[in-house]
This record gives structure tokens, C-alpha cells and sequence, in this order.
């Protein structure tokens, strides 16, 4: 396609190329280094019930580069999916959650839900059920507190494997949320065979839930759907108290979003714990 644009656009097309494969070259020397360096940070945003009570945090990982300032996660993420470093940086925010879930502890917060996001690579890693294991051992925490996250996408790749995995994961005592539900490729009737604990609804749900009537008309299926399934529903993305109240009314469990709190650095989220304990 390149040759029929003429001489001048391949070889345009191909320093693009180049350009793009230097720099994928570069992040993956910087990622490497980041590990290397621990230039990674957790920061936590809080989950709230309908009486919006924090329940629970979920961990979202930042890299804090040297130079480019906080880089969000989908920048990163994908590359270090790519290469395997998921894997190391996947352990050390598992180890960072599960550790700090117990300082809360120590200092006498409530218990709190602490969940965690897994990446499909993750899932599918060989040892994972002996690296959970041992991090829990390791930081003294009770398994029911935390959460691990895995998207409907990464579930229903090997569907067989997932609810093996899953069963193992649950009788260590750990529980199971399904993430960005709705957005992927999903069959009911393995939803119904995944030993999970609940469905997080992906925020596009949200976001017109009362603006028009198809926008509700998911978010109630989901809901419904979720109830039958004895599953906890938390709502992403929560915005406005319109939203909200809609959730509200329909007997949403737990909501997250930028109405409640934005993710915080560890020292502000626990600020917040300390000031919202009861
Ligand atoms: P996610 O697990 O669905 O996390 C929720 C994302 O929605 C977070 O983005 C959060 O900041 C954002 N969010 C929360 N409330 C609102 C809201 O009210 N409005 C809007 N517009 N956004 C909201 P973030 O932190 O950029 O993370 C993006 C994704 O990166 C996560 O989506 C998750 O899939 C992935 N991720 C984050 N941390 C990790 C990690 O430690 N490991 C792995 N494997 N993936 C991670
Ligand atoms: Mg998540
Ligand atoms: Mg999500
Ligand atoms: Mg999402």
C-alpha cells in the first residue's frame, strides 16, 4: 500500500517506523530500569457503599519516571504485558497492596477491602497461585480482604483454566471481583460458572445511566443480572450525585469514582481512612 503512494511516502512511512520502534525500544530500557530503580507508586481509590462508607480501596498502579513525571498506567501496562516484565511489577503491587492492607490493620482502621488488578499474563503465569499464597502468608493478612481483579476478557480466554484458577483463589479465602463487566466478550453461561464474588460494572454504563433510557436499561440488566447470581455490584466511574442517586435507587452494593475520591498517594487515602473511621 506504501509503494502505491509513491517513493516519498515509504520512505516516510518508513522512519515512522523506525522512530516508533526507537522509542518502544527506549520505554522497554526505561521499564526494565523502573523496576530496577522501584520508580513505581500505588495509589488507592476508595470504594463506598450506598451509604458511601469506604469499604474497600482499589491499588492503581503510576510510574513515577525520573523525567516524564507520573505516568498512568494503559501507557506502561500493554509494553510490560508484552515483554513479561508484567510479571515483576505485578508481584511488587501485589506485595505493596497486601502490605500496606496490614499497616491499616495494625493502626486500627476497620477492616477494608484491598483489591488489586491482575493482567491477563498474570493470570495465565505459572506460579500465580503460589505467589498470592506466599504474599499473604508474608504480609499477615486475612485472604477475605483482598480483592483480586480480572476483566471479563481475560476470564473467558480459557474459560476451564479461569474457574480452576478461581476455585483455588477462593478457598485460600480470596475473592474474586470481575472487572470493566459489560465492554467485553462475555458468555452467560460460563458468567454463571465463574466462582466470583462480584461484577464491576465498566464505567461507560455509568456515565449515561440518566441521560438516556438504553444507558439505564444496561445498568439495570447488569444489576439484576448480578442479584440472581448472588454477586456483589460495584459501579466504576461514578461522577455526579445524579448518578449516584440513580445507583442508589437501584440498590447498587459499592460505587467508585471521581464523586467519591479520586486514586491518592498512600499518605492522603490514608488521611481519608483515619478521618471516615468511624
Ligand atoms: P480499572 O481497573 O478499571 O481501574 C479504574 C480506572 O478508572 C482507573 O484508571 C481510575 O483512575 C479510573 N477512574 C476511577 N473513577 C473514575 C471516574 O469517576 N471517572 C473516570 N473517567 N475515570 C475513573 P487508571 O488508574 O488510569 O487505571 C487504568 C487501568 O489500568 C485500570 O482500569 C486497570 O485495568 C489498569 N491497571 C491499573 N493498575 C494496575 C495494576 O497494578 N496492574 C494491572 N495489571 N493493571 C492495572
Ligand atoms: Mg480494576
Ligand atoms: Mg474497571
Ligand atoms: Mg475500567
Amino acid at each position: 500500500k506504501a509503494k502505491k503512494l509513491g517513493q516519498g511516502f515509504y520512505q516516510y512511512y518508513v522512519s515512522d517506523m523506525e522512530a516508533q520502534l526507537s522509542r518502544r525500544l527506549e520505554m522497554e530500557a526505561d521499564l526494565h530500569n523502573a523496576i530496577k530503580q522501584q520508580q513505581f507508586v500505588l495509589h488507592y481509590q476508595p470504594q463506598v457503599d450506598r451509604n458511601r462508607q469506604i469499604v474497600g480501596v482499589e491499588a492503581l498502579l503510576r510510574w513515577q519516571h525520573p523525567t516524564k513525571g507520573l505516568i498512568p498506567p494503559l501507557n506502561f501496562i500493554p509494553l510490560a504485558e508484552e515483554t513479561g516484565l508484567i510479571t515483576k511489577i505485578g508481584e511488587w503491587v501485589l506485595q505493596t497492596a497486601c502490605r500496606q492492607s496490614k499497616i491499616w490493620q495494625d493502626a486500627g482502621l476497620p477492616p477494608l477491602l484491598v483489591a488489586v488488578n491482575l493482567s491477563a499474563r498474570q493470570f495465565h503465569q505459572q506460579d500465580l497461585l503460589t505467589v498470592i499464597s506466599e504474599t499473604i502468608k508474608e504480609s499477615g493478612i486475612d485472604p477475605q480482604n483482598l480483592v483480586l481483579e480480572i476483566t471479563e476478557t481475560i476470564a473467558m480466554k480459557d474459560a476451564d483454566y479461569t474457574i480452576q484458577v478461581l476455585q483455588a483463589l477462593q478457598s485460600m479465602g480470596v475473592q474474586i471481583a470481575l472487572d470493566d463487566f459489560g465492554i467485553g466478550y462475555s458468555s452467560l453461561i460460563y458468567l454463571k460458572r465463574f466462582p466470583i464474588n462480584s461484577l464491576k460494572i465498566d464505567r461507560s454504563f455509568i456515565q449515561d445511566i440518566h441521560t438516556n433510557s438504553e444507558g439505564s436499561a444496561i445498568a439495570r440488566a447488569i444489576l439484576a443480572l448480578a442479584k440472581n447470581l448472588n454477586h456483589l455490584v460495584v459501579a466504576e466511574g461514578v461522577e455526579t450525585a445524579e448518578q449516584f442517586a440513580f445507583l442508589q435507587g437501584l440498590e447498587c452494593d459499592h460505587m467508585q469514582g471521581y464523586l467519591f475520591s479520586k486514586p491518592l498517594p498512600v499518605d492522603e487515602i490514608t488521611d481519608v481512612l483515619v478521618k471516615s473511621k468511624l
